[in-house]
């Protein structure tokens, strides 16, 4: 168990207000090194995140896997996350109300992780850091398609963050035309990171 199950129970407390959190079997936290220079953040997690309470360990999570190891990090190196905390059910998409009681906790995590560099996967970890956190502000921010691989200065709480949009490791598997553009947004990852010196 690692130190967030630790975390004043204010932000425990607004996920379980939730529907979903009576509906999924495990709480998804997130896992890895909490003192890694780099996050991760996805939507939120499947089936298979539910049963063993781990983000990104599903058919999603060995594309995300690959990223890692095309970039020369491992799971270990990295802290990784989700905008909600449990499975909607279906896997359907994440409603405002749940993003706005799910992502304090994640700010906390951030205040906490001090990231350098924070990859959003996919739509709703974009939109939601693109609109300074602000959950009513995501539906004015540009798609995924628009902004994948473009880096942006973001100040979270005083904090100095580059944000690194990516496809959502799930849209490579549905969609493989996004493959080559996923492979160059790697290379941009990459390169951030041999810059910024952070491994
Ligand atoms: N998709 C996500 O966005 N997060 C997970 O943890 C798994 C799949």
């Amino acid at each position: 168990m690692d130190r967030f199950a630790e975390f004043d129970f204010h932000e425990a407390g607004l996920v379980k207000e939730t529907e979903i959190c009576k509906l999924c079997k495990n709480i998804v936290v997130g896992s890895g090194n909490l003192d890694a220079d780099i996050l991760f953040v996805g939507e939120a997690p499947g089936r298979n995140e539910d049963e063993q309470g781990k983000p990104f360990v599903g058919a999603a999570g060995k594309n995300l896997d690959k990223l890692l190891e095309g970039v020369g990090l491992s799971r270990e190196d990295v802290y990784i996350a989700n905008i909600l905390k449990c499975r909607p059910p279906e896997n359907r998409d994440p409603f405002p109300e749940e993003i706005g009681k799910h992502t304090p906790w994640l700010l906390k995590q951030i205040s906490e992780i001090k990231p350098k560099v924070v990859c959003s996967l996919g739509n709703y970890a974009t939109k939601f850091f693109l609109s300074g956190c602000k959950v009513d502000g995501m539906k004015e921010q540009q798609g995924i398609t628009n902004v994948h691989g473009k880096i942006k200065e973001i100040d979270i709480d005083g904090l100095k963050i580059k944000l690194i949009p990516l496809f959502h490791p799930a849209a490579i598997i549905y969609n493989r035309k996004l493959l080559p553009m996923w492979e160059q947004d790697l290379e941009i990852v990459k390169k951030e990171i041999s810059q910024k010196k952070l491994f």
